[in-house]
């Protein structure tokens, strides 16, 4: 399809002409990582200078010791609990990454024996993960380094669609678990409706041991007045007579510091424990002190929201002129369709099919660094080759908006050649 009237031949002729301009120009631009643009780091500048000289928590533990509750502090549990909806004896605060306890849950799993398994997963014939995808490449890499099999299941604006889900889940033992990022999925935004959180608690599982690890990363990452809540999965669960189904993450990566914040995991009581009993013998426990300088920075629940908000003023606007140029350069050309996400961290571009790869080379050779085509998809391996991952934080508006106009000539030029072959 060509563009307002303008015929493919020139259309392709002009997109020719603007990625030779753009290559001319030598850009050098990043848009491959959710990271954190300085100026968001910056809004928890006191961290640097807390707990200050002091070092016991609000229940009188020696932060600098060893000991303590090996479910992390108190105070910060409680700050977090109602945001994740965990509750608060249910809430375990760890060390600064959550991929890390998605991680250990599978290594445990695989060498222990979850609540509920016969055994451990690694004397199992076969184990395989959900993948619903549009999804998260780190999800992806960490169940692929242990062999488990990846099986996609398309996303639906609600969620994984349930119906596959359920048909899968309930017919195949070998199915252990699935990947979840119910609010404002990477990387396309999805929030997942309450029937899909209901669904998944409530279906049938051949295997007795199935888990939903639902990274909730994104729970107050919102962009705009439009807050989703999505549906309490663990009271999902255990209505649904399947308490030790889910295994919840979050972290304050996206909070305070991407590289030095906290991690948390919840669950039923029986998980949290098998958790705890399986981290004693590999920490020696968390960073207590990191810990209590969240608590006394964060304060309350109000707090984090409150510090979401500053985070929200610096990331619409880059959201807001991702959706504007796309909207401007390709918007009804037929060669780009993407996501408008009201929260979490990423944008889903979708290309023609075929096309992503071609459209992540020619950027690249431009001095544009986007995310691997494939990235979204088990094994990398999107078989369509048509999503591109976009993630807008980290470079200042001006770079962004730079390599966003660059994108769309690489998209133009690649989906018009395409569209002539
Ligand atoms: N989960 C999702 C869905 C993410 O997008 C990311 C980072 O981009 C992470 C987890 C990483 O979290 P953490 O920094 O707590 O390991």
């Amino acid at each position: 399809m060509a563009s307002r009237g303008v015929s493919i031949d020139e259309d392709l002729e002009s997109a020719r002409h603007d990625y030779e301009a753009l290559v001319r120009q030598g850009v050098s631009l990043d848009l491959t990582r959710g990271k954190l643009d300085p100026l968001q780091l910056d809004l928890s500048g006191d961290l640097l200078a807390l707990p200050g000289d002091r070092y016991l928590s609000a229940d009188g533990v020696d932060c600098r010791n060893y000991g303590g509750p090996p479910q992390g502090l108190r105070e910060l549990r409680e700050i977090f609990s109602g945001l994740l909806q965990v509750p608060v004896d249910q809430l375990v605060a760890s060390g600064n990454s959550s991929l890390e306890l998605m991680h250990d849950c599978v290594v445990h799993a695989l060498l222990g024996t979850v609540p509920g398994a016969k055994g451990r997963w690694v004397d199992e014939e076969r184990v395989a993960f959900l993948c619903p995808v549009p999804g998260y490449d780190r999800h992806f890499s960490l169940t692929e380094r242990f062999g488990i099999e990846m099986i996609s299941v398309p996303m639906t604006p609600e969620g994984p669609d349930m119906d596959m889900v359920e048909r899968l889940v309930a017919a195949d033992a070998g199915i252990k678990g699935i990947w979840c990022v119910p609010k404002y999925s990477n990387p396309d935004g999805t929030c997942y409706s309450d029937e899909t959180v209901r669904r998944l608690a409530a279906m049938p599982a051949a295997a007795p041991d199935f888990r939903i690890f639902w990274d909730n990363a994104y729970a107050a990452h919102h962009l705009t007045d439009d807050e989703i809540e999505i549906a309490d999965v663990l009271a999902a669960c255990a209505d649904a007579g399947h308490p030790d189904r889910a295994f919840v993450f979050g972290s304050t990566s996206k909070v305070t510091w991407a590289g030095a914040g906290v991690a948390f995991f919840g669950s039923s009581a029986a998980n949290v424990s098998w958790l705890l009993g399986h981290s004693a013998k590999r920490s020696i426990g968390p960073d207590k002190v990191n810990q209590l300088r969240h608590a006394l920075f964060l304060r309350d629940a109000e707090g984090v929201r409150a510090q979401m908000r500053r985070q929200r003023e610096l990331l619409a606007p880059k959201f807001e002129a991702v959706d504007r140029i796309l909207t401007e350069r390709l918007g009804g050309t037929g060669l780009a369709t993407w996501s408008a996400p009201k929260g979490g961290y990423f944008i889903a571009l979708n290309v023609p099919d075929g096309c992503a790869r071609e459209v992540v080379r020619r950027a690249a050779e431009a001095g544009i660094a986007l995310t691997k085509a494939g990235a979204t998809h088990p094994y990398g391996d999107d078989p369509r080759d048509r999503t591109i991952r976009i993630a807008p934080s980290y470079p200042g508006l001006a770079e962004l908006e730079q390599a966003i106009e660059g994108l769309a000539v690489c998209v133009r030029l690649v989906g018009h050649e395409r569209e002539l072959a």
